[in-house]
């Protein structure tokens, strides 16, 4: 079972296997914020504790922002929240276009890349969105490592509380 870890500040870390998460806690490194339902933890040494679904670390750690998450199609998914992007479109977003066609020099880059649904993807083809006089619901960015964390977070009830909205 995976355990979401906080920084000092609560803002989302990491995941972590429980048996890690259980490590934090025993040596007071971390405090449990969540536990997972009513089932109990017997670490060797005979202590019994909760077991963990959020754990939040007590000293902060140092963390680089707004670069270094890549792009693969898991957090493409998570930063486009399923969709596609193209405006007033409300099906999912089952493939990967790039905005400048890859046969028009189109860079594979969180900048260029965005969800559609089929339908918009196979009549967008090779050309720009300005050629055919379609909009994004959103500019697309590179996310950050918090905004995937966030996303992520929101697929449990216990994790999701502890965790801001990702915009
Ligand atoms: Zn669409």
């Amino acid at each position: 079972m995976t355990v979401l870890i906080l920084n000092a500040s609560y803002e989302p870390l990491t995941f972590v296997s429980w048996q890690r998460a259980v490590a934090l806690v025993v040596t007071g490194r971390g405090e449990l914020l969540e536990q997972d339902g009513d089932r109990i933890v017997r670490s060797s040494g005979g202590l019994e504790l909760p077991w963990p679904a959020v754990v939040r670390l007590l000293s902060m750690v140092k963390t680089r922002r707004g670069s270094g998450v890549p792009l693969t199609r898991q957090y493409l998914v998570a930063r486009d929240g399923r969709r596609c992007q193209v405006a007033g479109c409300e099906r999912r977003g089952d493939t990967i276009d790039h905005l400048v066609a890859r046969s028009r020099g189109g860079e594979h880059r969180w900048t260029n890349v965005a969800l559609m649904c089929g339908r918009h993807n196979s009549v967008k083809g090779d050309r720009t969105l300005d050629e055919l006089g379609w909009s994004l619901k959103r500019e697309p960015t590179e996310p950050t490592r918090v905004m995937i964390l966030t996303t992520r977070a929101r697929t449990r009830s216990e994790w999701e509380r502890w965790v801001v909205p990702a915009q």
